[in-house]
């Protein structure tokens, strides 16, 4: 069962002594600029650090920078130049201080987009709603995994007992990797980044958090700089963090990243009825809603998406009240209170939110159509 080679040891070098180095004073006039962007897997994240003179209050404080684009899947060696534009900051939860988190855009020599670039249409349509006011709440779940690549604290060459105990369980052999989620709570709350919960998920060593609700393009932003947060603690572990839909096959849930959606008018009173005219809207398209919500335009969510494990097959449409098996549900509460959000529960765990978000917005806030 071993997807790897086994890695032993990888975090493996003395973490107090690297203290002593943190711990050295920072030169007034120095700070430390980490720029985080996308590859071109569209799915996982790059960073590297630049000294600063001084502290950025705001992304445009920053400048542009590169980066070698033959090394990430985003050019050709001959013309390798990407640019980083930066669009968001957030404090530095490792290096503490005045030390920055810079979330970027990535541009190629001529200056357009690249292909893994979805911020760019998404930052244009929720300019085009923002009197709609979208706001969105992203459920991030994901699996640990050891250096096997096995997921962490599963009995190696074999399984765990079978899923019941681990949704918000608690105790030895139920809650499996509880430090790295702590770890990861603090950091986004010490980063700016609005983290709204957290809880064991039904296949053991499969967690979620909740970022949000945020309005427009901050969504995204937030999203991906707490996912580079994590994947930065359990890097510290030696533990790798998995955001595929399906991580393991069989009778284990799949991982999503369930959107609960909302525009100003569906929290208002009697919202229930803009909330129904949303879904009118995502019924028809349905199948271009699923060639955003993965990487893959669609083949990572078809081995998620089954019908089976709180999923909805991904070839069908439907909607319900506090139905876990629909596409999109709409919460209990939200149907007693007769106004709230919707949750669509199709969003592949590994999905760029940017092109979650957007394509969200175009069919329900500016009407567009296949
Ligand atoms: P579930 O019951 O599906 O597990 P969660 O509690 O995990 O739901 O996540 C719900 C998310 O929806 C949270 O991030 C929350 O902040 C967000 N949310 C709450 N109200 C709204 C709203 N009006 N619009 C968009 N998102 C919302
Ligand atoms: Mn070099
Ligand atoms: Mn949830
Ligand atoms: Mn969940
Ligand atoms: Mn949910």
């Amino acid at each position: 069962m071993l997807v790897n080679p086994i890695y032993t040891n990888t975090a493996g070098t003395d973490k107090q002594v690297l203290k002593r180095y943190l711990d050295l004073p920072q030169p007034d006039g120095k700070i430390l600029a980490t720029y985080i962007w996308i590859d071109g897997t569209g799915e996982n994240i790059r960073a590297k650090t630049r000294t600063c003179d001084t502290e950025p209050k705001k992304a445009d404080d920053l400048s542009w920078w590169n980066f070698d684009g033959s090394s990430t899947g985003q050019a050709e060696g001959s013309n390798s130049d990407i640019y980083l534009k930066p669009v968001a900051i957030y404090n530095d939860p490792f290096m503490l201080g005045r030390n920055k988190l810079v979330m970027c855009e990535t541009y190629k020599y001529n200056k357009d987009a690249t292909k893994t670039n979805r911020r760019l249409e998404c930052e244009e349509a929720m300019k085009l709603a923002a009197d709609e006011h979208p706001w969105f709440g992203l459920e991030q779940e994901y699996t640990l995994l050891d250096g096997d690549g096995w997921p962490f604290g599963w009995p190696k060459g074999g399984y765990p007992q079978p899923q019941g105990p681990y949704y918000c369980g608690v105790g030895a052999r139920r809650a499996l990797g509880r430090d790295i989620v702590e770890a990861h709570y603090k950091a986004c709350l010490y980063s700016g980044i609005n983290i709204s919960g957290t809880n064991a998920e039904v296949m053991p060593a499969q967690w979620e958090y909740q970022i949000g609700p945020c309005e427009g393009i901050d969504a995204g932003d937030q999203l991906w700089v707490s996912r580079y947060l994590l994947q930065r603690i359990a890097e510290e572990y030696g533990i790798q963090v998995s955001f595929d839909p399906k991580p393991i096959p069989g009778d284990w849930n799949g991982a999503g990243c369930h959107t609960n959606f909302s525009t100003l008018a569906m929290r208002e009173p009697n919202g229930i009825e803009a909330i129904n005219e949303a879904i009118k809207k995502l019924k028809p398209r349905h199948q271009t809603h699923i060639k955003h919500y993965d990487p893959k335009g669609g083949m990572d969510n078809r081995r998620r998406l089954t019908g089976r494990h709180e999923t909805a097959n991904i070839n069908d449409f439907c909607a319900g009240i506090a139905n876990r098996g629909a596409s999109i549900r709409i919460p209990r509460q939200v149907g007693e209170d007769g106004c709230g959000y919707l949750e669509d529960r199709r969003p592949a765990s590994n999905c760029d939110p940017y092109a979650v978000t957007d394509i969200l917005v175009r069919t329900i806030c500016l009407n567009e159509q296949d």
